[in-house]
């Protein structure tokens, strides 16, 4: 259906747009190359589209400038770091207050308490601690599993991402075994030694692993968003709990991204039961911040150990997890950022989006699809959403996505690099989302014009 010559001829010349556009970037390139590895401070920034990445001015709620004085209206938002919006006014007057009266002290403040009293009010389980990133509270919390249940393999799903944790980068080969995931550097062992995989909705795959009463703990995302947005079928998660309770194994929810469904999470809105629970990339307003709840279960279990004379080497921690200027962030953000009132404003705006694709889809009659989940909403190359992860890597379209955001790039428009994907902010607006779709629009008009 796509003219595979024309799309090239058309990324061309996006691609000589953006370098006209983005002179001040491009002159950052030497400079930047000359001592960081790849010309960017963390490698993943090297993912966006055009030649070289875009170097930020400034970003304030949903907008951001370039050092060009380029704007554009942010549907990444940080891969989810900035879904409060960039640069929120509460979580930056309590980070410059605590910045001011010690940044981290290796001592709880009383931020702590309020932050343990949300957290357990908002996700509804009792015992939570804090940790500096999503990755280290999904390797924390993978950690307490395996001590708790005294087995050593996890169980997570094909095309996963939970962070940068060694046991979930892996992928389902087609004998069945789980292989490092193209693209993982060094793994540490062979991944069948450390977990096994399925499919996401695959139940009778799910029972037939966990009856080896080999596996401590499940992780999954609720709904799956790193291979695109992946819903769970009709009453799987029921069959997830009931069979993960049937062979005594941990079911971990991690919530990193499904908080876009709403104030407590996919979790909250879907009543799951998770023992172990993970979260982290918004809840301080940007900065470093991730966290783990437990039940009183897990919690009973672990407690004399994680508080011990050993505490210090449990594996679990570190040094600068759970400072006092984090705790304060994640207090005002929760309390004044992502309230119920932003998640009122945000899922709106995620429909909205969702509905301007879908328009432009049913005008052109592409078989294209879009799928939402609350504030985040993503389309897809096929008119049938995949409904798991190797079915959704199978039907990727590298070159369509490369057009797609580049052409939004050059008009105003960030789009998460690795996914079609956006996600709206309570600073976001429906002017915002509106100049999506026309932008949206007209590269669908161009790309199938004869
Ligand atoms: N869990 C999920 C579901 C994620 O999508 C990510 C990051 N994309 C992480 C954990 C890890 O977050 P971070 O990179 O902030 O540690």
């Amino acid at each position: 259906m796509i003219d595979r010559a024309r799309l090239a001829a058309l990324h061309r010349r996006e691609e000589e747009r953006f370098a006209e556009s983005h002179p001040g970037s491009g002159a950052r390139v030497g400079p930047a190359a000359a001592h960081l590895l790849g010309g960017v401070p963390m490698n993943w920034m090297a993912r966006w589209p055009g030649r070289f990445p875009v170097f930020a001015a400034e970003a304030q709620g949903a907008h951001l400038v370039d050092v060009d004085g380029n704007e554009y209206i942010d549907f990444c938002l940080g891969d989810t770091g900035a879904m409060t919006g960039h640069a929120p006014p509460a979580s930056v007057a309590a980070i410059a207050e605590q910045a001011g009266r010690g940044l981290s002290m290796m001592l709880p403040t009383d931020d702590a308490i309020a932050v343990g009293d949300e957290l357990a009010r908002r996700f509804g389980l009792p015992f939570w601690q804090i940790a500096t990133s999503a990755t280290d509270a999904n390797r924390f919390a993978l950690r307490l599993a395996r001590q708790v249940t005294g087995r050593q393999k996890i169980l997570a799903f094909n095309w996963c991402y939970h962070g940068t944790v060694d046991e979930t980068l892996v992928t389902l080969a087609a004998d069945g075994r789980s292989v490092a995931r193209e693209g993982h550097l060094g793994p540490p062992v062979d991944p069948s030694l450390t977990t096994a995989v399925v499919e996401f909705n695959d139940v009778e795959a799910l029972e037939r692993e966990l009856s080896t009463g080999e596996i401590a703990v499940v992780i999954a995302e609720p709904v799956m968003t790193n291979i695109g947005i992946i819903h769970p079928d009709p009453g799987y998660h029921d069959a997830l709990r009931r069979i993960t309770r049937e062979t005594a194994t941990l079911l971990l929810i991690d919530e990193t991204h499904t908080f876009c469904a709403g104030p407590g999470g996919y979790t909250r809105e879907h009543g799951l039961e998770p023992d172990l629970f993970t979260i982290g990339k918004p809840i301080a307003g940007g900065l470093p911040a991730g966290a783990y709840g437990m039940t009183a279960a897990v919690a009973e279990r672990v407690h004399d150990l994680v508080t011990g004379p050993d505490s210090d080497v449990a594996g679990i921690g570190g040094t600068l997890a759970g400072n006092a200027l984090t705790l304060a962030a994640i207090r005002a953000t929760l309390a004044d950022v992502l309230t119920d009132d932003a998640f009122a404003h945000m899922l709106p705006l995620g429909q909205r989006w969702a509905d301007g694709v879908q328009g432009v889809i049913d005008e052109h009659d592409v078989p294209w699809s879009v799928t939402r989940l609350g504030a985040r909403a993503e389309y897809w190359f096929a008119p049938e959403r995949p409904r798991n992860g190797g079915e959704a890597a199978a039907g990727i379209d590298h070159e369509l996505d490369a057009f797609m955001h580049l052409s939004a790039l050059n008009r105003g428009i960030l789009l998460t690099p690795f996914h079609n994907m956006a996600l709206m902010s309570p600073a976001t607006t429906e002017a915002d989302v509106d100049h999506h779709t026309d932008v949206f629009a007209a590269a669908v008009a161009e790309l199938l014009s004869p």
